[in-house]
Parts: structure tokens; C-alpha cells; sequence
């Protein structure tokens, strides 16, 4: 049935995959963006769709729009994007949740929270399962993002169990792909743009540490899964690609793949890195009949030719902390 669908990030990395399948599928979406980690571009070529809407606004503010679903994807997500602006950030997951659930009150809309890996923090618990309660520094230069997801999860359950907002949660692990900002200091971007120009790659610490990179078109399948999802189950359900790397053997193969001439140079590791992360996807198999599809090494080629299509010039970094 068609959805009068909102999309919060909408414009961002993973939002502009998910407002393509969702306009691609026939629904009417609105997608809300303050842009602040992304640009109109990446959305540009659905502007000509019938069904397709584009808003400048900030979750941190009211809005009301009539809607059946809600994907609030609004938040920086690049370690050097929140932490440019920590207070921001925070309020960006607390108060863009708490007008999001309202409006999802108000609608009866069904609403989806991207939550992540870094709820866990640095993990006593590996690989890491939903039922962990984290370890994370809330002091840290890492807290305005983790602790302020923890909060969106706990008002996300408290709006379900006091006033029965039909409410899903996502806990999403790394996920990499087109259409990620060339200058969001993440791990994958920043190897691949410095793989291409022949530059140094920068590793952070050893490189030892780990990360499981998920593609981003698994991602969005699981999104919308747990979205469609009917019944009692409403999360958190941990999203990622279970397959783990080490940072070094990520820039290896990001070398190996663009034939780059680049050497490693080994850089200071930033404060509450997390050492390793993996998920445990047993509950989303079991619960929404999903896995990941997409390998490591496709998913990598896929990016790379991406950056290599794109002008770097036509990318302005959203804030100095790229590497
Ligand atoms: P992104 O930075 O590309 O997208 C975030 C979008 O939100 C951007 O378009 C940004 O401009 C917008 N935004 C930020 N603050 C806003 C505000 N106050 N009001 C309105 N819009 C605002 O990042 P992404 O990788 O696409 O991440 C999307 C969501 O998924 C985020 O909530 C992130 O926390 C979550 N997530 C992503 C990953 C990942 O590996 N990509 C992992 C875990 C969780
Ligand atoms: N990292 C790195 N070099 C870079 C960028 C990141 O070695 O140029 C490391 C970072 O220290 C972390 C891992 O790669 O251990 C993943 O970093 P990212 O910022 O992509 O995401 P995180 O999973 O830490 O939120």
C-alpha cells in the first residue's frame, strides 16, 4: 500500500539510498534535511519525482506534517561531524526525538529509530549481542553522540510503553558505500580518497583495532524490512555485516584494489576508540529473514569506482575534522 513516508537525514548518505527505494517503490516521500553533513545532490535527481518532496528544516525544531512512517535518520554520524559540534549533537538525537515521536503520536505514524553500534561503546561483549548493556565513557569526546543515542532509544521505548507509539529500532554497525561524504573523515572515505590521490594512509593507533563494514543497499533492505515488520517486535535489532577486519587489513585491501601507491603512516589513536566491533545478527535472521549479501571486497570496488566518477571539488567538507 502506498505510504506518505518521512525521512529525517533524508539527503545525507544512508537517507538518500533509503528516499530512492522508497520513491522508486511508489510512495510519497518527504525527505527533511538541515544539510549540515550533506548537500542537495545527493537528492537532486529525484526533484522531477511526482512523489518526492524536499524540506530544509531542523528535527531540533517542531514541525507538523501528516505522515504514516517516520525513518529519523537525522544526526551526524562521522566521528569528526559530531564531535565538531557536540552540544548539537545531542540535541539533535534528544529533542529531533522528541518532536519526531510526538509528530508519530499525533499521526498514529509508525516510526524508526537509526540507532548504532555505539550504544555499546567499547565492548566487554564480543561479537556484540542486542541484549548488552554497553560500556560507554559518558564523559567522553564520544559521548554527545553515543550517550545521546541512548537517550533516543530510551524515549523511543518510553512513548511505546506510556502512550503506544508503534515505534522500530535499528542498532546499525559501520556501513560504507556510494554516496558517502568524500570528506566525513571516516574510515572507508578517508582510505579510498587517499588511496586515489596517492597519498599517505592515515591509521589510527596499530591498526589492529576492528570494524565490520556493512554495504549500504543491505543496510537499506533491513531498514525497510524492520519497518514492514508486523507483530510485537519492535527492537533493537543490530544491522550489520558479521564478517570483522582490522583496520590495517582495510587499508590493505583498499590499496590493493585501486592499485594505489600509497604507504601507511601510522597516526595517534583518538580517546574511547572502540578496540573491536562485530555484530551478532541472529535476531534479525530470525526476526526479519535478513542477512547482509554484499562482501567486503565487492562492496569496496563498488565505492571506489563511485569516488573516482566523482569531482572532489564539487564537496565541501562539512566541518575541518577530516584527516
Ligand atoms: P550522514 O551524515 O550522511 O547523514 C545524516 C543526515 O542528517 C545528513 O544529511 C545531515 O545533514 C542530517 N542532519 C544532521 N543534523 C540534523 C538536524 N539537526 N536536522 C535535520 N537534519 C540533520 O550519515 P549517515 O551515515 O547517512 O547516517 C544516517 C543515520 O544512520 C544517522 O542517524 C547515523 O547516526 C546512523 N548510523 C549510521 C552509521 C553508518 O555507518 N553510516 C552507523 C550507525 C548509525
Ligand atoms: N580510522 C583510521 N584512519 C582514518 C579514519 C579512521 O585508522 O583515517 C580508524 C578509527 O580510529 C576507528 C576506525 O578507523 O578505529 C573506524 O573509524 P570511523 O571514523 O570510520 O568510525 P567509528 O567506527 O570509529 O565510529
Amino acid at each position: 500500500m502506498i505510504q506518505r513516508i518521512l525521512v529525517t537525514g533524508g539527503a545525507g548518505f544512508l537517507g538518500s539510498h533509503l528516499c530512492e527505494r522508497l520513491v522508486n517503490a511508489g510512495h510519497d516521500v518527504i525527505c527533511l534535511d538541515n544539510f549540515f553533513t550533506s548537500q542537495k545532490t545527493n537528492v537532486a535527481h529525484l526533484l522531477g519525482s511526482s512523489n518526492f518532496e524536499l524540506l530544509r528544516h531542523d528535527v531540533t525544531l517542531p514541525i507538523f506534517l501528516e505522515v504514516d512512517q517516520i525513518y529519523n535518520l537525522a544526526c551526524p554520524a562521522a566521528p569528526g561531524h559530531y564531535q565538531y559540534n557536540p552540544i548539537k549533537t545531542i540535541k539533535t538525537s534528544v529533542m529531533g526525538s522528541i518532536n519526531l515521536l510526538g509528530m508519530a503520536k499525533r499521526c498514529g505514524a509508525r516510526i524508526l529509530q537509526a540507532s548504532t553500534s555505539e550504544v555499546y561503546g567499547d565492548p566487554e561483549v564480543h561479537p556484540q549481542v542486542e541484549s548488552y548493556r554497553g560500556s560507554v565513557n559518558p564523559i567522553g569526546i564520544r559521548a554527545c553522540y553515543d550517550e545521546g543515542k541512548r537517550v533516543a532509544e530510551t524515549l523511543f521505548m518510553d512513548y511505546h510503553r506510556s502512550n503506544g507509539v508503534d515505534i522500530r529500532i535499528v542498532r546499525i554497525f559501520n556501513t560504507y558505500g556510494p554516496r558517502m561524504h568524500p570528506f566525513d573523515g571516516r574510515v572507508v572515505s578517508n582510505f579510498i580518497r587517499q588511496a586515489l590521490s596517492d597519498e599517505q594512509i592515515t591509521i589510527y593507533g596499530d591498526g589492529s583495532q576492528t570494524r565490520s563494514f556493512c554495504f549500504r543497499d543491505d543496510l537499506v533492505d533491513a531498514m525497510i524490512a524492520m519497518m514492514g515488520c508486523e507483530g510485537d517486535f519492535v527492537g533493537p535489532v543490530n544491522i550489520g555485516n558479521p564478517v570483522e577486519f582490522t583496520i590495517r587489513e582495510l587499508a590493505e585491501t583498499v590499496i590493493e584494489l585501486s592499485g594505489s601507491k600509497s604507504d601507511l603512516v601510522y597516526q595517534p589513536l583518538p580517546s574511547d576508540d572502540p578496540t573491536r566491533r562485530r555484530p551478532d545478527i541472529s535476531l534479525a535472521k530470525s526476526k526479519l529473514g535478513w542477512e547482509p549479501k554484499v562482501m567486503l571486497r565487492d562492496g569496496l570496488q563498488r565505492t571506489i569506482d563511485w569516488f573516482q566518477s566523482i569531482e572532489m571539488a564539487d564537496y565541501r567538507p562539512p566541518t575541518p575534522n577530516y584527516g
